[in-house]
């Protein structure tokens, strides 16, 4: 950890070859972000004259004047004092002249903030540390100051104490000192510095703030009401700029870009916090090869330069390949195990359950083979992952060796037939100990099965040390070619948008659009690295009419809600189309932190709190006055009513 924040600042001195000298080659390539860079001054306008962290044996001799917080002390002799940049011994004087220094760095808890004055002097030989980047040196302190100091602490400010997350989440300000969040949030900084610099500076965008005071957009996530004075009417925070990026549009501003704050009041789920940022870009005359090439290029410019670069252009697949070979619209592209369609090679079977599916419209036979599977998987694995199948998605899986003596007793290998099972080993390349799970049923339901199993397959091939997903690498991926409609999930008789209501059909789709609307094609597409969506966005619908037609007749949806869309539409809209990054699953993936709250500040908790201040919270009832609003009380929330004004507890 603590070697990636000081990788972080020495990337950022490398260009002017202040200190090359400290680089060695492992560390060379560094986070900073392109080797155009200048230094940052970061001890500018303050009372320190460095930082901890970036004093190094070229110190030697130097008078500096250091603030940070006390880290550890050992025996009163050494103190460790750290700040952002890093750590740095401090010797403590024994002299008896120095008696009121020694007193305030003795007695000063840890975690107490301190500002000292001295000289940086060599460490004794022998005494070098060369696990600390300032192992070489520490400093003679002449004078000390004790600055603030620090009551007992819930917990140790060290990345390698462990504390629960509720626990890091209510003292986040402790947590963040953390030099893991540090870095995080630091990287996270940067990488959104580069890409206004691409989008701005490079290539005209116009950063412009859009309100979060907004109105309900149909047709999408749920949104989040805030109330207002006027009696019944209530604002809605919105899900995304979509409507303001495109009047921006039609106002002539022709490229747009924003760092915006979005919100949906979607539940709980472990990927997702309630409010989230997105990277949103909009542009006008532009297609999607367009879009495609500036997001590459985007990723390309503001790329951490300490990871593998990223290669453009990205490859793409359409949704229905994707759906085929790895059961999902957003596959992990690092490994392979793709979905092999086997039906043609059962289409004479004695198996009852294949035979029954293949009978069926869309029915299909399917499978996954798991390279070395035999090795590394035990019975009691795939008996779990069949339950898996069968409890998630009522599908029956089995296990099939086509060349391995052993078959534990798959029922359904003793009723393969020879040319089945040497057509098999053909067309799934099979390999000595290879195991094929085989699934059967509708083509959709059947893929999704063995999407979902063949991360579970990869998840415990990896528990067991065959390392299937490379963590260094980046693997991007566009998704397009989307249908424009899906069922509804709740009335499949009814059509949802599978991105949103403003997404262009493919032009060549058109026609179906009034005839079979199932079949449209959409001009979405996504964005995807590592098997997690990382953005989204379409081509629009310029036309008012179609757009009318979209909305009323295909969604049926409200059109009064939109009616200054539509009608903004009408006034000359030009051609235009967007995407959104979502920066903090994409920070998230670049750091590998283990959930995107550990790449926000102040993130929500799973349920939605803010576990620090307690989030949201109750209002007394005269405060809900002003805005026509009585809280009626579920019948078992008497604890809760009667609680009201007084602090509640914290999740655990
Ligand atoms: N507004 C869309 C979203 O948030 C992105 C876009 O279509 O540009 O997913």
């Amino acid at each position: 950890m603590f070697c990636w924040l000081s990788r972080l600042y020495l990337g950022f001195s490398t260009p002017t070859g202040r200190i090359p000298h400290l680089i060695r080659s492992s560390l060379s390539r560094t986070l900073v972000l392109t080797s155009q860079r200048r230094i940052p001054e970061f001890s500018s306008f303050v009372a320190r004259t460095n930082m901890c962290g970036e004093l190094r044996s070229s110190h030697i001799g130097q008078e500096v004047t250091l603030c940070g917080w006390i880290q550890y002390r050992r025996q009163n002799i050494f103190l460790v004092l750290r700040d952002f940049h890093g750590l740095v011994q401090v010797v403590i004087p024994q002299e008896e002249s120095a008696a009121s220094v020694r007193k305030i760095l003795c007695e000063a808890p840890v975690e107490s903030v301190v500002q000292v004055s001295g000289t940086v002097i060599s460490r004794p030989p022998g005494q070098e540390n060369p696990k600390m980047p300032t192992g070489e040196i520490e400093i003679k302190v002449k004078t000390a100051e004790l600055l603030n100091s620090c009551k007992k602490l819930p917990f140790e400010i060290k990345d390698f104490v462990k504390k629960t997350e509720a626990l890091r989440l209510q003292y986040r300000y402790l947590d963040l000192r953390s030099f893991q969040m540090q870095y995080n949030l630091r990287l996270r900084s940067q990488m959104v510095m580069k890409m206004r610099e691409y989008l701005c500076n490079l290539h005209g965008f116009v950063d412009i703030e859009t309100p979060t005071l907004f109105k309900r957009t149909p047709g999408g996530a749920k949104e989040f009401v805030i109330p207002s004075r006027e009696p019944g009417k209530f604002y809605c925070l919105p899900q995304s700029p979509q409507q303001f990026k495109q009047l921006l549009m039609v106002g002539g501003l022709d490229r747009y870009f924003q760092v915006a704050r979005c919100y949906r009041d979607e539940g709980s789920r472990p990927d997702r916090q309630p409010e989230f940022t997105q990277i949103d870009i909009e542009m006008s005359f532009v297609d999607q090869t367009g879009i495609r090439s500036l997001i590459e290029g985007l990723l390309q410019y503001s790329w951490p330069t300490d990871k593998d670069p990223v290669v453009v252009p990205f490859p793409s697949l359409t949704f229905a390949e994707a759906l085929a070979s790895y059961g999902t619209d957003k596959p992990d592209t690092r490994f392979g195990m793709k979905i092999i369609d086997i039906s043609d090679l059962f289409r004479n079977t004695e198996v009852g359950f294949l035979q029954d599916a293949l009978s069926k419209p869309q029915g299909a036979v399917k499978a996954i083979r798991v390279s070395e599977g035999t090795k590394y998987l035990k019975r009691k694995d795939i008996d779990s992952i069949r339950k898996f199948a069968a409890d998630h998605f009522n599908q029956e899986v089995l296990p099939v060796f086509p060349e391995a003596s052993r078959n534990w007793n798959s029922p359904v290998a003793q009723s393969i037939l020879e040319e089945q099972r040497s057509g098999l080993i053909r067309l799934m390349e099979i390999r000595e100990d290879d195991v094929v799970l085989l699934t059967a049923g509708e083509h959709k339901k059947a893929c999704s099965a063995l999407g979902k199993l063949r991360l579970e397959c990869a998840d415990l091939l990896e528990a067991r040390g065959l390392m299937l997903r490379d963590p260094a690498l980046f693997s991007f991926l566009w998704v397009v070619d989307f249908p424009l409609f899906l069922p509804k999930e709740e009335n499949p008789g009814e059509l949802e948008s599978a991105h949103h209501p403003f997404t262009a059909p493919h032009p060549s789709d058109l026609q179906l659009l009034y005839t079979e609307p199932e079949k449209v094609r959409s001009q979405h597409y996504d964005l995807v690295l590592n098997g997690s969506e990382i953005g989204g966005g379409s081509i629009r619908i310029h036309d008012a009419e179609l757009q009318r037609y979209v909305l009323a007749t295909l969604l049926k949806e409200d059109v009064n809600l939109l009616s200054h869309l539509l009608q903004a539409l009408d006034f000359g809209a030009p051609p235009h189309g967007g995407i959104a990054l979502g920066l903090d699953r994409l920070i998230c993936l670049v750091t590998g932190a283990p959930s995107i709250r550990d790449v926000i500040a102040f993130p929500k908790s799973f349920r939605g709190h803010d576990l620090m201040s307690n989030a949201p919270d109750s209002l007394p009832p005269e405060e809900l006055k002003p805005y026509h609003i009585q809280v009626s009380w579920p019948a078992d929330s008497e604890a809760e009513k009667s609680s009201l004004n007084q602090p509640s507890h914290p999740e655990s």
